[in-house]
């Protein structure tokens, strides 16, 4: 649910604003809280200066790279001699992160008309919606959203009149954690199995079906109707911390906190407040020990990291992680860091898809050191072995999945080493079988 902070004015609370508010789901209720007047501003501009609006703003990806997202539009062709496409990857498979399907369940038309500005902006008459497979609801409130904007004129052949055609396909996936990355994604909507693609070429230049394609996360497509209505430097001016990290940030909390769930913060904001403030701290009896911040797929770190961090890209890297996908999973004192650790190897291994040596290797046999530890049959060199196969799972392959499994693995051994030795030592007792 969307929380406007005592600190922030609630104004800044712009995604999140009426979760929970069922009439803003439809058209009509959705145009009665100011929806589609970005669509209709756009219109009436150039693509370029859209583009140049959105570079101005400071919005950057919301899915976890937070690549600069008029600079990616500013990438596709200007001409267009041959047909563009968007994408929008709302596959959110990223574990501890759950903010993009709240965006679909609630306010769909908000999604649907940054879609729409976005495929205007970059040339596309039609715009892909990759959703997750179990994603049920959001699903079907997507469905009908969609046939609702087509009615009303806010898709199809001549948007609000203006000549521009804008197709919207919703794309279901099958649950492959995989296909979240752009390139599988785009395998898997061409009918293909959702393999990563070697860049380049990137998809800006051979895209889907070979065509040149921009993929936006949700988050950031919800983002640019406020961005066109209220203007780039209002949009900028929503800033805590360095300005490079602009605008709001829904953060999905999980884990070991008395409130968990999505929260709306301004970028900048202490993670100390969402942590203490807006989650309402550890359970009774408990401290807080670790927290990753971007998903599963960052550098954990200490809770002393966590809580002299900044909520923004820049903070968080400061601290040693990055921001990611902004799925933040805490663990108190009652967490066992490398039985938590070996779960998220064992994750990344189950969803490797294989065509990479390093990752389809490395993956399984870290997760196989980690058992033998938390077996209690480690010994002094698996500390080497893992960072050695944390080092040849990173930067080598055609994705960063693998280097997603070395990141948990190298912090926890950095950061929490006594707990692995304990393991090592038999002064724990083991927490699985022997294997
Ligand atoms: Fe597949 Fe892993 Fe290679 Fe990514 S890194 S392409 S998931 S094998």
């Amino acid at each position: 649910m969307g929380y406007p902070h005592p600190s922030h004015p609630k104004e800044t609370v712009l995604l999140s604003k009426h979760f929970g508010d069922p009439e803003a789901r439809g058209y009509a209720g959705w145009v009665k809280r100011g929806g589609y007047e970005g669509l209709r501003k756009a219109l009436g501009m150039t693509r370029e200066a859209i583009v140049e609006e959105v570079k101005a703003s400071g919005l950057r990806g919301r899915g976890g790279a937070g690549f600069p997202t008029g600079l990616k539009w500013s990438f596709m062709p200007k001409e267009v001699v041959k047909p563009h496409y968007l994408v929008c990857n709302a596959d959110e498979s990223e574990p501890g992160t759950f903010k993009d399907r709240e965006i679909m369940r609630w306010t769909p038309h908000a999604l649907i008309e940054g879609c729409a500005i976005a495929a205007y902006a970059i040339g596309a008459q039609r715009c892909y919606i990759y959703i997750r497979g179990e994603f049920t609801e959001p699903w079907a409130v997507m469905s009908a959203a969609v046939e609702e904007a087509l009615v009303n004129g806010a898709l199809g052949d001549d948007v609000f009149g203006s000549g521009t055609r804008i197709e919207m396909v919703l794309h279901r996936g099958a649950g492959a954690y995989i296909c979240g990355e752009e390139t599988a994604m785009m395998n898997s909507i061409e009918g293909k199995r959702g393999n990563p693609r070697i860049k380049p070429p990137f998809p800006a230049v051979a895209g889907l079906f070979g065509m040149p394609t921009t993929i936006n996360n949700v988050e950031t497509l919800a983002a640019v109707p406020h961005v066109l209505t209220r203007g780039a430097a209002w949009y900028k001016s929503l800033c805590l911390g360095n300005p490079k990290s602009t605008g709001t940030k829904l953060v999905s909390v999980c884990g070991h906190i008395q409130r968990p769930g999505n929260y709306e913060v301004t970028m900048g904001t202490p993670i100390r407040d969402i942590l203490y403030d807006m989650c309402g701290g550890p359970p009774p009896g408990r401290t807080f020990k670790a927290v990753i911040p971007g998903g599963s797929s960052v550098p954990i770190m200490t809770i002393a990291e966590a809580e002299s961090a900044l909520f923004d890209y820049e903070g968080v890297v400061e601290k040693g992680s990055m921001l990611g996908s902004a799925g933040m999973i805490v663990m108190d004192d009652s967490t066992d860091m490398v039985y938590q650790i070996w779960r998220l190897a064992r994750f990344y291994a189950h969803e490797s898809c294989a065509q990479c040596t390093q990752c389809r290797e490395g993956t399984a046999w870290t997760t196989k050191v980690l058992e033998r530890i938390l077996a209690g049959k480690g010994k002094q060199e698996d500390y080497q072995l893992l960072l050695d196969l944390s080092e040849n799972m990173t930067g080598k392959t055609i994705c960063v999945l693998s280097d997603s499994c070395a990141a948990p693995v190298v912090s926890g051994i950095q950061k929490f080493r006594p707990e692995f030795e304990a393991y090592i030592a038999g002064s724990r007792e083991p927490a699985l079988a022997a294997v």
